[in-house]
């Protein structure tokens, strides 16, 4: 979608370091972290948000990109989370959908 930040990312038009490239679907690291380990895990089509996710399929794949990923960055064994923000109540501020996997600290609960 044109003007839509995270499809330029997936089309290599915005620089971002990309950490991990699946089959639609890729992972880079947030421009703003909130933890030692902050990655966004997209589809590379575009999704609004998890409101418009049509297909459970895909939705499966993004949260096991989000494990497998885990995995890789060492961060499984002790822990980490995976967070979808949607909508303005929700957090989101961009509006093509991503799975935040956060690590490398202990998480606050409730979140704010
Ligand atoms: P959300 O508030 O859940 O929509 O999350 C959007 C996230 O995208 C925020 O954590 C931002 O720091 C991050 N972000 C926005 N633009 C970029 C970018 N160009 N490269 C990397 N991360 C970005
Ligand atoms: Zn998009």
């Amino acid at each position: 979608m044109s003007g839509c930040v995270f499809c330029k990312i997936a089309a290599g038009e915005v620089p971002a370091q990309i950490v991990k490239k699946g089959n639609g679907i890729i992972a880079f690291t947030d421009m703003n972290p909130q933890a030692p380990t902050h990655l966004l895990i997209i589809p590379t089509i575009h999704i609004g948000s998890l409101n418009d996710a049509k297909d459970p399929n895909l939705l499966g794949q993004l949260l096991a990109f989000a494990r497998d990923l885990a995995k890789e960055q060492r961060i499984d064994t002790r822990g980490y989370r995976v967070v979808l923000n949607t909508n303005p109540d929700g957090g989101q501020t961009v509006f093509h959908v991503h799975l935040h996997l956060l690590g490398g600290r202990v998480m606050n609960w409730p979140p704010g």
